[in-house]
């Protein structure tokens, strides 16, 4: 099995650091500061979501927190709240946790070296490093996803990186090819994550264009879709969820709050089971002969497909006081909808409208 040859410093950090000034991204907001507190922001929500969803999201938290003590000092459900639709929730939680921990722990400055900021609630080892390496010019390499891809590609690396040894031996690779000034590092950082996410896509990737092509093995070798090599794949598994859409005589609609841990966690939902029965039975008969079904929507999560069922059910007031008791939640009207802290298909059904609940007959 080849063994990956690392290229020198020289040649590829400083053709990514020439690269990227030239050509690299240059119009996003986050790329036109080295304040920690912006970068990190855009870290935690670039996880996993693509640019052009973030943008808003990071304008309107800004426009609402423009300093770190703001977000630290803002109760949690207001941050859920505008987090809401961004998804994978436990960032938005991390999020608070970590300004309070930058306020209270460090005075409301971000601190300047990765293995410091790593303590903080929600930073791993690459976002860290990326904090430190676009602010405070630390040498010290980020390992994402998409740098993962060029580097693996880069080196032809050849082992598994669902093995955690292969995975460190990687990590150990991208430090050895740091440009050597540490003020070259914001451009270098930058430019890796500009490669990655431009040039060295998942499929297709554009060599011609690519300011490493010279030493890229798996290039050379018209290999590039071989690497990375990662050969545990998670399956995905499907699961029916049944919802309850129930409709006072005020037109609001009951919503309880997720448990801290799990899907959703401390956002406000539809009370929801896994059974159609287990909720038909919480309805009393004159109710059920109202209810109205929605149409199947299909949600992706990361490993799971959710099939969502949408019972709509007008209630009478006695029937909702029922509800409320049963399920210890409360009710909104639309005008509250929008500071809740809601996931993205409870969002859309409220806000999209439509079901059109013939309202209760007050008589049970
Ligand atoms: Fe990726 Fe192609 Fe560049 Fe290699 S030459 S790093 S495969 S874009």
């Amino acid at each position: 099995m080849p063994k990956a040859l690392t290229p020198s410093p020289d040649t590829f950090a400083h053709g990514l650091v020439r690269w990227q000034r030239q050509y690299g991204r240059h119009d996003l907001p986050w790329q036109r500061t080295r304040d920690p507190y912006r970068v990190w922001l855009s870290e935690v929500m670039l996880q996993q979501t693509q640019v052009s969803t973030v943008m808003g999201y990071y304008d309107r938290f800004l426009a609402r927190y423009p300093q770190v003590a703001a977000l630290a000092g803002a109760p949690l459900d207001d941050v859920m709240a505008l987090w809401s639709g961004l998804g994978y929730y436990s960032r938005a939680r991390n999020l608070h946790r970590c300004a309070q921990a930058v306020v209270a722990q460090h005075g409301g400055e971000f601190p300047r070296h990765a293995h410091v900021l790593q303590t903080l609630p929600g930073i791993g080892r690459s976002t860290a490093a990326a904090i430190a390496s676009l602010c405070f010019e630390e040498r010290i390499a980020i390992l994402d996803g998409n740098v993962k891809r060029v580097l693996t590609r880069v080196l032809a690396f050849e082992q598994d990186l669902a093995k955690s040894a292969a995975e460190k031996a990687l990590w150990a690779l991208a430090q050895s090819m740091l440009p050597e000034h540490g003020r070259d590092m914001p451009a270098y950082t930058q430019g890796v994550m500009d490669l990655g996410a431009t040039v060295c896509t998942r499929t297709q990737p554009r060599c011609p264009d690519c300011p490493v092509r010279p030493l890229c093995q798996a290039h050379q070798r018209n290999e590039t879709d071989r690497f990375p090599i990662k050969t545990r794949t998670l399956r995905r598994s499907s699961q029916s969820w049944w919802w309850l859409l129930a409709v006072n005589p005020r037109g609001e609609v009951i919503l309880v709050k997720r448990p801290q841990q799990g899907i959703w966690a401390g956002l406000h939902c539809l009370p929801m089971w896994q059974e159609e029965d287990a909720l038909l039975s919480l309805l009393p008969a004159t109710a059920q002969r109202q209810v109205q079904h929605l149409p199947v929507q299909l949600h992706a999560l990361t490993h799971r497909d959710l099939h969502l069922h949408t019972v709509v059910a007008p209630l009478g007031q006695r029937q909702a006081d029922a509800i409320t008791r049963a399920v210890q939640g409360n009710w909104y009207g639309p005008e509250a909808w929008e500071g809740l802290g809601l996931p993205a298909p409870v969002r859309n059904l409220l806000t999209q409208r439509t079901w059109h609940p013939i309202p209760g007959d007050g008589a049970v």
